[in-house]
């Protein structure tokens, strides 16, 4: 029999967290999701606000948070540079604060928490591909820091609230993740270049397009989630999880004009401070421990992510 779990989603308005939202209700279970709108948006939910096992917290994080839940997926946090670096010392303190007061509830209530972790924590990587126990190779002082080093302290915290408090974490590295409910102006490279393509404009590479990203489809990351969620309380990870096809930038750009069969030129500008050269998830502890691994090709994904981005184009943006 399936029991219905209440779940805490934090982030829940955003990409990732409204697509793990509805799975959640999808599978029968109780969502409270809790968001300040910093980077989501209503309309990423609006259509799971009339189910009555859905309900929505206006919240920042970095202030506690009562309520009565048995689990919870920290994934409150600006992702996209653009957004994370807007307000870095607020990027920290929903990393570092935020994660004390999820962690603290979750030891109040016994629940299980899972942390949305990030590929960040690997830095600019001199391993490649990068398995969990690469320790990285991150600037704590540069533009990412505030975003790179906020996600390794959280883990930090993660594992210390387990060795100190026995409290049964999740850590999930994500990968690059792309799909509809992406902001449309989040600077990330897939949705610009989707927006860039569908308005006709130029597509702006950084660099020479030669760097290398790994391109997951958000509903084989909400999958993976799930199942870490759901894994033995032994398995704490980090587990990495994203797809680990390679792609340069020049490639995905090419994709893009294709699919969206855009008259876009592509144009050449300087490479942003500290931007990793390459990219790509080792996922053999995903595979041997969650029995997961990404099905949705980066061609489908993208058309699905282009179908939603050409629906919203001229109504939002
Ligand atoms: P997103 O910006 O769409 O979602 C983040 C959500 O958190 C937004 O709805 C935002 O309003 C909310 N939020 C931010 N600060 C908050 C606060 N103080 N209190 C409450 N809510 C707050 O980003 P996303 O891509 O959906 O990322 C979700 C999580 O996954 C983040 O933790 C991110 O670091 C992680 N992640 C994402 C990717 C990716 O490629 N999308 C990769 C690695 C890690
Ligand atoms: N906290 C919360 N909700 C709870 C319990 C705790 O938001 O239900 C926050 C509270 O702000 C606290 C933080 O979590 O400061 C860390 O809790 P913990 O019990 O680890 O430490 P405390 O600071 O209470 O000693
Ligand atoms: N990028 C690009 N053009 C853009 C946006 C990004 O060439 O319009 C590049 C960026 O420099 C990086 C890669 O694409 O090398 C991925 O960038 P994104 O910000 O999406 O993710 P991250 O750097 O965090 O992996």
């Amino acid at each position: 029999m399936h029991l219905k779990k209440r779940v805490l989603v934090t982030g829940g308005a955003g990409f990732l967290g409204s697509h793990l939202c509805e799975r959640l209700l999808d599978e029968g279970n109780d969502v409270i999701c809790v968001d300040n709108f910093y980077t989501g948006s209503k309309r990423n939910i609006v259509h799971l606000i009339d189910n009555p096992y859905f309900e929505l917290i206006r919240h920042d994080i970095t202030f506690p948070l009562y309520v009565e839940v048995d689990e919870i997926y920290n994934m409150a946090c600006p992702a996209s540079p653009i957004h994370y670096q807007n307000d870095p010392v607020q990027t920290t303190k929903v990393n570092v604060h935020g994660s004390i007061n999820m962690l603290g509830l979750a030891k109040r209530i016994k629940a299980r928490i899972l942390q949305a972790s990030t590929s960040e924590v690997y830095g600019d990587p001199s391993v490649h591909p990068q398995p969990e126990n690469y320790l990285g190779n991150v600037n704590c002082i540069g533009p990412r820091s505030c975003y790179d080093e906020g996600k390794r302290c959280a883990e930090t915290l993660f594992f210390d609230y387990h060795r100190q408090h026995r409290l049964k974490i999740k850590v999930a590295r994500i990968f690059n993740t792309y799909g509809p409910r992406m902001h449309p102006n989040d600077g990330r490279v897939v949705s610009n270049f989707i927006m860039q393509a569908l308005r006709g404009e130029p597509i702006t590479i950084y660099g020479d397009g030669s760097q290398t990203r790994s391109f997951c489809y958000a509903d084989d990351l909400v999958d993976g989630l799930i199942r870490l969620m759901n894994s033995p309380d032994e398995i704490t990870g980090p587990v990495n999880l994203g797809n680990p096809v390679e792609f340069t930038i020049l490639e995905l750009a090419e994709l893009v004009i294709k699919l969206v069969n855009s008259k876009s030129r592509i144009i050449f500008s300087s490479l942003p401070q500290d931007d990793p050269r390459q990219r790509k998830p080792d996922i053999s502890l995903a595979g041997n421990i969650l029995k997961w691994e990404p099905a949705i090709k980066l061609e489908d994904g993208l058309k699905k992510t282009i179908e939603y981005f050409n629906g919203i184009r001229t109504k939002y943006v």
